[in-house]
């Protein structure tokens, strides 16, 4: 921690960014000092701090600038993409700095604040119906792209998911925990990217560290053993029938999306560890009041994860958790419940323990 008694000082990042765009990434590995048991060392890795608050600007920018290098998308055309939320802001903010119009088709089931914040981006939001799940805003996007001739980002299936994590993400952890020891890094999964990335370098540069996948106790898709049915391009013929709903917005379509197939067939996790969903919103609350770290649900799903492997980690073990987002986007959802707007009795008592400026 911060040394006591002396005078916090900053001397800036020693350059100026040309855009937002280039302040995406490099995010803060940052201690956990008051949750967990005494006998390891926690760390989680904070991707809030990205510009669009989530770990999907990496490969927001990533798509965009790998389709403009190979020439498939065209300058001014309009991006279509199927996202929970996370990916849509960030192609929002790459493709309002970058110039492109862009329309994400989205379940009707995610966060509300998701789609105006992509609004406010300058996109336009498309929802599907909710009993359509994952695979129904999915085809929405394919359906438009085909119709209007649009460029579709594909997500789910592009090389340029896993790619940007392996060249960035992964990169970062290798940097931060140089000559240090890391026993452990876990993540969930959405499309898969941040596991199939972090898998390919980690395996051949930290061989040690294990690498432990989570996903929701009740859509339990890649612990069902059952094959994902997909078409030839990659993408998912049905829905998988192990999944149901479930909160950890952001976390386990209901299908295997073919990035998250490349870590399952490459063996890049040791264990996969299942968490149900009020486990995870208590443990992002926890991560708020204990720590001051303000994640969302997908976020304490990894965090309550890392703490089930630690009670039986070895002495001495470090731990590394993703915390993929920002918990401002989750305002309106379970995350939020029961956090009240207005005074309560405790408060209120407050108020009236001093003679001015009261409610009336
Ligand atoms: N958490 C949240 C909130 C997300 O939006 C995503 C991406 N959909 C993830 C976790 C999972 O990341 P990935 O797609 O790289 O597996």
């Amino acid at each position: 921690m911060a040394q006591k008694g002396t005078i916090r000082t900053t001397a800036g990042r020693g350059r100026r960014f040309d855009s937002v765009l280039d302040t995406i990434g490099d995010t803060p590995v940052i201690r956990i000092n008051n949750l967990g048991p005494d006998h390891v060392r926690l760390y989680v890795k904070a991707e809030a701090f990205n510009p669009a608050a989530s770990v999907k600007d990496r490969l927001a920018v990533n798509i965009i600038e790998a389709a403009e290098r190979e020439g498939t998308l065209k300058p001014g055309q309009t991006v279509v993409e199927a996202t929970s939320g996370n990916t849509g802001i960030g192609l929002a903010m790459v493709c309002a700095q970058k110039g492109y119009p862009l329309v994400v088709t989205m379940a009707e089931s995610f966060s509300v604040e998701r789609r105006r914040l992509m609004r406010i981006l300058g996109a336009r939001v498309v929802l599907t119906p909710r009993a359509q799940k994952a695979v129904g805003m999915y085809k929405k996007a394919v359906e438009l792209a085909e119709k209007h001739g649009w460029f579709l980002a594909r997500q789910f299936e592009t090389a340029a998911n896993a790619d940007i994590h392996e060249t960035t993400t992964a990169r970062e952890i290798i940097g931060d925990f140089k000559g240090e020891r890391l026993d452990y890094v876990v993540t969930g999964y959405g499309t898969g990217g941040t596991v199939t990335g972090i898998g390919r370098v980690l395996r051949k540069e930290r061989p040690e560290t294990k690498i432990i996948l989570s996903e929701p106790a009740n859509a339990a898709l890649v612990g069902s053993g059952q094959a994902q049915e997909r078409g030839a391009d990659g993408s998912p013929a049905t829905g998988h029938p192990a999944w149901n709903a479930h909160p950890i917005q952001g976390w386990t379509p209901d299908f295997i999306p073919a990035v998250l197939q490349e870590s399952i067939d490459k063996g890049f996790y040791d264990d996969l560890i299942p968490v149900a969903g009020p486990e995870a919103i208590a443990a992002a609350r926890d991560l708020a009041s204990k720590e001051g770290i303000f994640t969302g649900i997908s976020g304490g799903a990894t965090f309550a994860t890392m703490l089930k492997v630690a009670e039986t980690a070895a002495e001495g073990s470090v731990l590394l958790a993703m915390l993929p987002d920002t918990g401002e986007r989750y305002l309106t959802t379970p995350l939020f419940e029961g956090i009240a707007e207005d005074m309560n009795e405790e408060e209120t008592a407050l108020s009236l323990s001093t003679p001015n400026h009261r409610m009336p």
